[in-house]
């Protein structure tokens, strides 16, 4: 170990003045992930439904994401994304994957990662994910919508959860705002303050067009 005497130190030290002086409103990290979830099922092709999952590992590093799609290889013309049918099986049901599954499918790293990993998902799981979200590890889930609440296949999916030591929880009221993505250079995210700025917004859209 070298030794530095105390004034060797103070010669080095950065002056106070120079440090602390960091941003403060920064987005937690539930924050970060939910708006993953959000911005991938921004891809989904289903017309009635868009839902994005963000997996996290134990030390908030992405793991992986998944919206809700068709089988990789079937061509999105070809695919019925119809809720009724005469027939179940020229529906969307038997085919779509959910954005759960496909973002534990598309996970192509060490399955240990997934070990008491987090999901952050834009709608509260189906039955069928949660015991793959399980299976996998997931200890957690956390959730924008729980729009099939009380429905029996969301009753299925929180009862296989409380069985096998999952926790879930709705993403934080309080942390739920609208917030400006923006993809133009040297913009990034900001907070929508006031209905005013909305107001702003909607004008400069409006005159851009
Ligand atoms: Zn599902």
């Amino acid at each position: 170990m070298i030794e530095i005497d105390e004034e060797e130190y103070k010669k080095y030290r950065i002056p106070n003045e120079l440090i602390g002086n960091k941003r403060e409103n920064v987005i937690g990290w539930d924050e970060a992930f939910m708006l993953q979830a959000v911005v991938i099922a921004g891809r989904s092709k289903d017309p009635s439904s868009q839902v994005g999952a963000c997996i996290v590992d134990e030390n908030n590093h992405i793991l992986s994401l998944g919206y809700n799609g068709t089988p990789k290889t079937w061509n999105d013309n070809t695919f019925p994304w119809e809720r009724k049918a005469d027939k179940d099986y020229h529906t969307k049901y038997p085919y779509v994957i959910h954005a759960e599954m496909n973002a534990l499918l598309n996970y192509k790293g060490n399955n240990k990662s997934l070990d008491g990993a987090t999901v952050y998902v834009t709608l509260f799981p189906c039955s069928n994910c949660a015991k793959a979200l399980v299976q996998a590890g997931v200890k957690k889930v956390i959730y924008l919508s729980d729009k099939y609440k009380d429905t029996d296949d969301n009753i299925a999916a929180k009862i296989c959860f409380d069985y096998c030591g999952v926790e879930y929880e709705e993403f934080n009221p309080e942390l739920q705002r609208d917030l400006i993505v923006s993809l133009k250079p040297n913009e990034g995210l900001s907070e929508i303050q006031t209905s005013d700025e909305i107001m702003k917004l909607t004008k400069n859209r409006n005159s851009n067009h």
